[in-house]
């Protein structure tokens, strides 16, 4: 078949992509044949997951708000922004009867709360403008110029003419093919394969001769040392050492997807590998209103308030993530990572001291506490300072808050250290062991190289015809629908583009 407009992925990024293009050529009294290729039976697999369910699709923060949120990218994305700011995404989806709400730090969510909504919205926009919609559609290469190919994914024509291609040819799994004037490539990161993304469109563009910036996941759980049982790293035993640098994650997009997806992360600790015992007494705690500082080499790298969880990965929550990605590309450079939690960030040392003292004269003045043993003691202290069922994990990390003295062959005195308390709860020390990778993580950081795109129009300044939207650029940001608004945006920008040209 032959279209003017090739979309591969149908993501957030791609859909919106198909719908500007179609929407923008139809405004203009042109009728432009527009098709998505999607790999999965179904489009959007990826945003149904996202926001827990509810999909956070937005941020309202107008540009100077939202920029302070966009960890890679920011200046490149300030036109992407515009062609579709939050409140112009909100009205399109009003206008095909998806209503949202904004709650706490101007996360948008659909009123219904559904993901569903967020793709039933996306596909019936694309619908009205005649966009055709293929799932199964597995692209397995892209060729140039139409010409012959082999086996290689990306093809390029003999003379390797790529400034002047007259259109691409783009094989399917299946065997069959389809031509068009314009290709848009919104394959998507790497983070959640089973979603679909797989790297693919990282692997053409790099093919194609774009720069593909060293790829890591971001928004991902850290995990300490001693919570998941040994082996502490994959990849046959090797060490940060081994990594000196984070170029060794730019050679794999070469590598054929697969091997993208499953080349070995340096300091990957995969999310199903079991807890230890204190990782079990860690494992769903939630904390609020914490302090996290982030150390890198013992040198202080982020320092962010809020809530932190214990999951099954490691630490997570808002706070969590927000310090993972300085966290993650940090270990990837072989450099040592700690993270240290203030579960007293309101008060200093000193008046929390006096505050630990104070409640143990307390105890000890109590009646009650007269039959009690001082380590029973100790746990009714720690008990007004902290949630009880963080109790069992703060005494195993810290047992230089509980010391024997030996006064005889029998005899031992427990000493509580309240000295050592205070300091433990202004700062409780995670030695950073590595981090969960592609499989869970949010989002991918790295991808193709923003300096082989133009801002204005996203089309690739090595293959014009080309265009980039959504996660496969080197584009990330923090979470609380910014990376949504992103993919959405960059789709936009690519689609009107790519019909106007
Ligand atoms: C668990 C989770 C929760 C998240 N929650 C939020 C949130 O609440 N708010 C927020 O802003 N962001 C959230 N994100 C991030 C957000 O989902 C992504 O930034 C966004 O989906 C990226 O969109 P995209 O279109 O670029 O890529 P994707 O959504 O990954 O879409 C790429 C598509 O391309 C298809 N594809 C890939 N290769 C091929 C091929 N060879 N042939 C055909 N099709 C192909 C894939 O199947 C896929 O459908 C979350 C991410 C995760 C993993």
């Amino acid at each position: 078949m032959r279209y003017d407009i090739l979309v591969i992925g149908a993501g957030a990024s791609g859909l919106l992509a198909a719908y500007s293009a179609a929407k923008s050529a139809s405004d203009k009294g042109r009728d432009l044949r527009v098709c998505v290729l999607e790999k999965m039976p179904r489009p959007g697999r990826k945003i149904m997951i996202t926001g827990k369910g509810r999909c956070n699709f937005t941020n309202m923060k107008d540009w100077n708000g939202f920029s302070a949120h966009v960890r890679s990218g920011s200046g490149f994305l300030r036109s992407a922004f515009y062609s579709l700011p939050p409140e112009r995404l909100a009205a399109m989806f009003s206008s095909y009867g998806m209503e949202s709400v904004v709650e706490r730090g101007d996360r948008a969510y659909p009123a219904s709360y559904r993901s569903s909504d967020v793709v039933d919205t996306l596909v019936n926009a694309c619908h009205s403008v005649g966009v055709i919609i293929q799932t199964d559609a597995e692209v397995t290469s892209i060729e140039i110029a139409g010409q012959a190919g082999n086996d290689s994914s990306v093809i390029l024509n003999e003379q390797r003419d790529v400034k002047n291609p007259s259109s691409f040819r783009v094989r399917m799994k299946d065997g069959s093919e389809h031509k068009c004037d314009r290709l848009i490539v919104a394959t998507g990161g790497l983070t959640y394969p089973a979603t679909g993304s797989t790297g693919d469109g990282l692997r053409w563009a790099g093919g194609l001769g774009h720069k593909v910036t060293p790829l890591f996941p971001s928004l991902t759980a850290l995990v300490p040392k001693g919570y998941k049982l040994a082996p502490q790293q994959n990849g046959g035993g090797r060490t940060a050492g081994d990594f000196e640098n984070a170029e060794h994650l730019c050679i794999m997009s070469e590598l054929p997807s697969t091997a993208v997806a499953a080349a070995p992360l340096p300091h990957h600790i995969p999310r199903e590998t079991p807890l230890t015992e204190f990782g079990q007494k860690l494992c769903g705690i939630q904390l609020k209103n914490v302090g996290a500082r982030l150390l890198v080499q013992e040198m202080e790298a982020g320092n962010e308030f809020g809530d932190i969880d214990f999951t099954d990965g490691g630490i997570e929550g808002p706070i969590g993530f927000q310090l993972s990605r300085k966290a993650v590309k940090a270990l990837v450079n072989g450099s040592r990572v700690a993270l240290e939690l203030d579960l007293k960030p309101g008060v200093s040392l000193t008046d929390l001291t006096t505050r630990v003292k104070e409640l143990w004269e307390d105890i000890s003045r109590d009646p009650r506490s007269a039959r009690i043993k001082e380590k029973e003691r100790c746990r009714i202290l720690l008990g007004k300072l902290m949630p009880w069922d963080l109790i069992p994990a703060f005494t195993a990390a810290h047992p230089e808050i509980i010391t024997l003295e030996r006064r005889g062959r029998t005899d031992t005195k427990v000493w509580v250290n309240l000295v050592s308390i205070a300091k433990a709860l202004k700062a409780w020390r995670f030695d950073i062991a590595g981090y969960v990778g592609w499989e869970r993580a949010v989002i991918t950081a790295g991808g193709v190289s923003l300096d082989d795109v133009i801002p204005k129009t996203l089309e690739s300044r090595v293959v014009p015809g080309l265009y980039f939207c959504g996660e496969v650029l080197d584009i990330d940001a923090d979470t609380g629908g910014y990376n949504l608004q992103l993919a959405f945006c960059t789709g936009c920008l690519a689609g009107s583009s790519a019909a106007g040209r």
